[in-house]
């Protein structure tokens, strides 16, 4: 079950300068994300989760082509499915969800729109627009939505280009701790 943390470093070294159309590579992303979700007090499952939450983009063979041509291949399902063999769903579940999150945000929040990045409103059309009132009121309900909605607000603060972050070395012992 430990290679799966090998796997990961092994990941974020070979992909991670990959760009999805902010001005930050995706590992920088994700290491912020991880820096913020732990000061906003989350436990270490939701710092993992947090950390791995784009991890689908590493998975998918064209993964920046795909971004860069505005399609979308479940990227959160995918990485939360990889994931699933060694983490449970308080881990996996909010990474599942991370997407939904932002359309359910866009559906409740007034001025959250505003706030998203350019990429991640092309990428919100293609991931199914703004909830509805029922889909709004259904994803609410669901076990990991306060989690979900905690990643997202990490992973739309994770756009930093000026931030220092630990290394994804450094949360070895935070993954090896999450691991089924
Ligand atoms: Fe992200």
């Amino acid at each position: 079950m430990t290679a799966i943390v090998d796997e990961i470093c092994d990941l974020f070294a070979r992909c991670g300068s990959g760009q999805y159309g902010e001005d930050l590579s995706l590992e920088r992303h994700m290491l912020q994300a991880a820096a913020f979700a732990e000061s906003k007090g989350a436990g270490r499952s939701l710092i993992a989760a947090a950390l791995l939450h784009d991890i689908g983009h590493f998975l998918h063979p064209d993964s920046e082509t795909a971004i860069a041509d505005g399609r979308d291949f479940e990227h959160e399902a995918l990485g939360a499915a990889w994931l699933s063999r060694a983490f449970d769903q308080d881990v996996t579940a909010p990474i599942a969800l991370h997407v939904q999150a932002k359309r359910y945000l866009c559906a409740v929040e007034a001025g959250y729109w505003d706030g998203l990045s350019d990429a991640s409103r092309l990428s919100l059309t293609l991931q199914g627009g703004v909830m509805s009132d029922d889909e709004a009121a259904a994803f609410a309900r669901r076990p990991a939505f306060e989690a979900a909605i905690l990643l997202r607000r990490c992973d739309d603060l994770g756009k930093d280009v000026d931030m220092n972050t630990w290394t994804i070395e450094d949360y070895r012992p935070l993954l090896m701790a999450c691991l089924r």
